[in-house]
């Protein structure tokens, strides 16, 4: 099945003298590295075609992977074929004008509640997007190109979303698909030193912030950041975002949660767990992703407790059941 939608996926690429890939929202490593990996290779195999990526946001943090070239114009939609990459719903997507295009695809691994697209290919299972480009290009390895850019870019993005080839979904095909990067000479030195160094501004108010984790009756670790705190520590949206790693590694919290204030009035969620599954709670406030790894949005801080307190009965249900898992 995933098989014949990839093949029809390469006819289209093929037949296709535009192309344009676009990804999320408010993009992550996967979804900038999947997006320029595709958009580099196809380049470099096929110079004859027009190739763009296009979309109304980007990451500071993987501006170092490089240029994204000039964008498509409105004109060129209606012939183009589009390919979305990491992005579960068509209102997600970074790019509006994906409707009018000739042929939409949509390539993923997000739990697929919301279809889209003329062809889709997804795989929930797959510890990244970038994992599925890597895969694509080797199944058709004798009609496309790697470059070194590319393979940057993609393994980037295996690296971020796998949380280092640590989370669930990270198996042999994982492997296999990043050893296959790695034979294009991949500076990784320089890679890891750009996707893990912090400025030290941000260690001192990681420090300070590791001091306000709280956790709930059940376990649950969270952290909230306000507008005001975000202001006074002078930290972008995305920099504030990041807390929520400071609560990964702690024993018995099996759930915890990052609330950051937006500049609206709207307030982001980020759900990480391990063991328990937290894509549906995310489901229930605007949200969705990944079993293990989702986002949402509440309104109020009302809301965001009662979120909160879910997310409280669910660790104390997933307890009663799994008693060994720490
Ligand atoms: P985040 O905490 O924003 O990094 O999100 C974790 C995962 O959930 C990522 O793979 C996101 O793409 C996905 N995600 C975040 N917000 C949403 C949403 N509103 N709907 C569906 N998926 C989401």
């Amino acid at each position: 099945m995933n098989e014949q939608i990839q093949d029809q996926i390469m006819a289209a690429i093929e037949a296709a003298k535009t192309i344009i890939i676009s990804r999320h929202k408010r993009p992550d490593g996967d979804a900038v590295g999947s997006t320029l990996g595709l958009f580099r290779i196809l380049k470099a195999s096929f110079p004859e075609k027009r190739v763009f990526l296009d979309n109304e946001d980007y990451a500071e943090y993987t501006a170092f992977l490089g240029d994204e070239g000039p964008h498509p114009a409105l004109e060129d939609y209606p012939d183009a074929l589009v390919i979305v990459i990491d992005t579960g719903t068509l209102e997600r997507i970074s790019n509006p004008r994906v409707t009018i295009a000739k042929t939409l695809i949509k390539i993923d691994h997000h739990i697929d509640n919301h279809p889209f697209g003329d062809l889709s290919w997804v795989e929930e299972e797959r510890s990244s997007a970038c994992e599925m480009i890597v895969s694509f290009f080797m199944r058709y390895e004798d009609r496309l190109k790697m470059t070194k850019e590319a393979a940057e870019a993609l393994y980037a993005g295996m690296v971020t979303d796998s949380g280092r080839f640590r989370y669930r979904g990270t198996n042999s095909d994982t492997m296999t698909a990043a050893a296959r990067l790695l034979k294009e000479d991949i500076d990784m030195e320089r890679l890891y030193a750009n996707l893990y160094m912090d400025d030290f501004r941000i260690v001192l108010f990681n420090a300070r912030l590791t001091e306000k984790i709280q956790r709930s009756d059940h376990g649950v670790a969270w952290l909230w950041v306000s507008k005001e705190l975000r202001e006074t520590e002078g930290l972008s949206l995305e920099e504030a975002s990041n807390v929520v790693s400071l609560m990964d590694s702690i024993r018995g919290s099996l759930i915890w949660l990052a609330f950051i204030e937006n500049d609206d009035d709207s307030i982001r969620v980020r759900l990480r767990s391990r063991f328990v599954e937290v894509e549906a709670l995310a489901g229930r406030y605007h949200g969705g992703g990944h079993a293990c790894a989702s986002g949402a949005t509440v309104y109020s801080r009302k809301e965001a407790m009662a979120l909160l307190n879910d997310a409280d009965q669910l660790l104390a249900d997933f307890r009663k059941e799994h008693p060994e898992y720490l």
